[in-house]
């Protein structure tokens, strides 16, 4: 038998061994980020925040096309604002970090402790989000139809006491940008919160090569006082499934809350629909498992923070001066070159210490292209590149194509245009490859089964139960540590009794484990 050779991969961890292990390892091997002292909080290494960089540059220039305009509101929001809206007061009452002092006084053992005497007079709450104190800004700045519709946005940072934490998926106190919309009537109010549905789709899948499903999510699923919650879905390569954004239809509960009112046409006082849209670092979090494969990370290009890394390979000895010089030229013509729109970011790495080792550590970090250039090759006047989405060769050995450097500068943007693309193929391969459809609530139950490893998502119809009929199914689900995912948009008529229900089913759900 012919016994392909064995690659020896850059991490301990192989995926299908220990999926979160493997995570874990990636972070750290890529230097993504750190644990930091504070449970569910990170420190955030410089990778890890160059690609919340690009990914915050590209849905900025989003945002902002779609006429939303960035402002910034305070830390800081006084209880009293969470509670004029009950449900949303409860959906986050149990994850609220509160401030109740200003001051610290000696505690007579060498410590310090609050002081009694600088107790607030109201807490304050860290913002979880800031829909209350967005609310009380809009009440001030919205006075008649003609201010309407109000569209803002902020970037900022959030803390939600989270009882299971892992990095960037959910943490403690993340990054996020939160979109906040005021408008005249709930057609206008929906018509935004598709919209920002339909840019986290896009943006998931042409910026990060993330496919999703956008759809409805289940009444239970809502976010604490929406009238309508829809999400972007994401398969990750372990099958589980991981919520990647979100929009809301707030309906006029959070306007009733903060007194959203305008005068309309005829001069009647009305109240406002709002919505709320919000993506996180918890992203990253998702191209990690999404991409990532045993030799650590893979970046599509468009969020890559070095698109292509020039790696000379040094000698310490006079010959350097030459192979620095046709390495510093390579880069220069590259870095001329425009790609999706943006000029290509290029980084020579001059760093003293062994070739072999940069280079592993670029693979790790998932650059999308490394070219390694020897004296010879700069003699030669040719490049050695590695494709990090192709690494290994039949051979198992590195797949370095050798070119001619005026060859690689004119198909370099081709080349990281085709990485885009085939990493966005890939992903999508593998997840259309893991839905099945099912058809009764025995199979579901015998497709999530525990001898399966990472089984994926079940497509079902259903007949949309509420109130009591919908907690059962929840509960059921539960048992197997299920949850309904969301309904797709412009999903296909459908046929067949609901696999809880048995009433005739309405629409299309998936069900699957989630992060
Ligand atoms: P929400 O305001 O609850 O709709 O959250 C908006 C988005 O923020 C969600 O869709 C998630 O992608 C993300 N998110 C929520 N909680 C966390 C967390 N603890 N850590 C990281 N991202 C989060």
């Amino acid at each position: 038998m012919n016994q392909s050779p064995a690659i020896r991969h850059a991490l301990n961890t192989k995926r299908e061994d220990d999926f979160a292990q493997w995570y874990q390892e990636v972070i750290s091997e890529a230097e993504m980020a750190e644990e930091s002292g504070v449970r569910g909080c990170m420190v955030i290494k410089p990778w890890g925040y160059g690609i919340w960089e690009r990914i915050q540059r590209l849905m900025d220039d989003r945002i902002k096309a779609a006429g939303v305009q960035n402002c910034y509101f305070p830390l800081f929001i006084p209880l009293s604002y969470f509670a004029k809206e009950a449900e949303h007061v409860e959906g986050f009452a149990k994850e609220m970090a509160v401030v109740t002092h200003h001051r610290l006084v000696s505690d007579g053992k060498g410590g310090l402790t609050p002081d009694p005497e600088a107790k607030l007079e109201e807490p304050l709450i860290v913002r979880p989000t800031s829909e209350t104190v967005i609310g009380a800004a809009m009440s001030r700045w919205v006075q008649s139809w003609r201010d309407l519709p109000l569209l803002t946005n902020q970037w900022a940072n959030v803390v939600r006491w989270e009882m299971r934490t892992r990095m960037f998926l959910r943490t403690s106190e993340f990054l996020w940008q939160e979109g906040h919309t005021a408008h005249a009537d709930r057609d206008d109010a929906m018509v935004e919160t598709l919209r920002a549905l339909e840019m986290y789709r896009d943006f998931a899948e042409t910026e990060l090569a993330m496919p999703v499903i956008a759809g409805e999510k289940p009444e239970n699923e809502r976010f604490p006082g929406a009238v309508a919650t829809y999400s972007i879905e994401a398969m990750m390569q372990d099958g589980k499934a991981l919520q990647a954004g979100t929009s809301h239809y707030l309906g006029t509960g959070f306007a009733h809350a903060a007194g959203i009112q305008y005068q309309d046409k005829e001069g009647v006082q009305q109240y406002c629909h709002t919505t709320s849209w919000g993506t996180s670092t918890r992203m990253i979090g998702g191209l990690i498992m999404t991409h990532g494969d045993d030799d650590g990370l893979r970046v599509p290009p468009m969020v890559a923070p070095h698109q292509i890394v020039v790696l000379p390979m040094l000698r310490d000895g006079p010959e350097d001066e030459a192979l620095l010089a046709y390495c510093a030229d390579l880069t220069k013509a590259l870095s001329a070159l425009t790609a999706f729109s943006e000029p290509v970011r290029v980084l020579l790495d001059k760093r003293p210490g062994k070739a072999t080792q940069k280079r592993w550590s670029w693979v790790k970090k998932g650059v999308p292209l490394v070219l390694e250039i020897g004296g010879r090759d700069a003699a030669g006047g040719q490049v050695s590149m590695l494709r990090r989405d192709r690494l290994w060769n039949a051979a198992a050995k590195a797949n370095f194509v050798g070119l001619a450097k005026d060859e690689f500068v004119a198909r370099a943007v081709a080349e990281l245009e085709d990485i885009q693309a085939s990493l966005f193929n890939e992903a999508k391969a593998k997840r259309d490859a893991k839905i099945e459809k099912v058809d009764s609530f025995d199979a579901l139950a015998a497709f999530f089964s525990e001898d399966k490893r990472y089984p994926g998502w079940a497509e079902v119809v259903w007949s949309r139960p509420s109130g009591a009929e919908l907690d059962a199914v929840v509960q059921r689900l539960k048992a197997l540590k299920l949850t309904i995912r969301n309904t797709p948009m412009n999903g296909a008529e459908v046929s067949g009794p609901c696999i809880f229900t048995d009433r005739p089913a309405v629409e299309r759900i998936y069900v699957a484990r989630a992060y």
